[in-house]
């Protein structure tokens, strides 16, 4: 086994069951990205390997290979006074329960007086995924770039 490993720009866009657009990231701002890096979602991920640029590919990401199937134990009914969030809040908000930007985010399922039903599932948790991809660019990473685990600009220059 080689430990080498490619960087992979491409562009998409991501539908759910219905074909409604969840999200999608356009040619002039693709996604760079470190194969093993785990930025990526596993089934995409495992699905883009070994294509050449110019690939175009549908990918279907079943929910257990995307964001998971979701779990009703992550679905909680807390006081309203324990929540970070000041001001009003209503059915289909969604925070983050910290600061910090791995912190889950939670979608509020139902306010019933003071207490608030909250799913901390992800939110495409239980979604099917679709996605239409198209490779533009894929070259080998540096040892730096394997060793730091993300993409560097041209020149090998590390930005972080
Ligand atoms: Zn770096």
């Amino acid at each position: 086994m080689s430990d080498s490993r490619n960087i992979i720009s491409f562009f998409y866009t991501l539908r759910d069951p219905e074909g409604r657009v969840l999200d999608l990231a356009s040619p002039e701002e693709p996604i760079v990205y470190l194969e093993g890096s785990g930025m990526i979602i596993e089934g995409l991920a495992a699905a883009l390997a070994g294509l050449e640029p110019g690939t175009k590919k549908r990918i279907e990401v079943p929910a257990a290979d995307g964001y998971g199937e979701r779990d009703p134990e992550q679905v909680r009914r807390i006081a309203r006074s324990v929540l970070p969030i000041e001001g009003e809040l209503k059915v289909g908000d969604q925070f983050r329960t910290a600061e910090d930007q791995a912190a889950p985010i939670v979608t509020v399922m139902e306010i019933s007086g003071e207490e608030v039903l909250l799913d901390a599932n992800h939110p495409l948790a239980g979604v099917d995924l679709t996605f239409d991809v198209e490779v533009l660019t894929v070259r080998v990473a540096t040892a730096a770039e394997i060793e730091h685990g993300h993409v560097h600009a041209a020149g090998d220059h590390c930005q972080n």
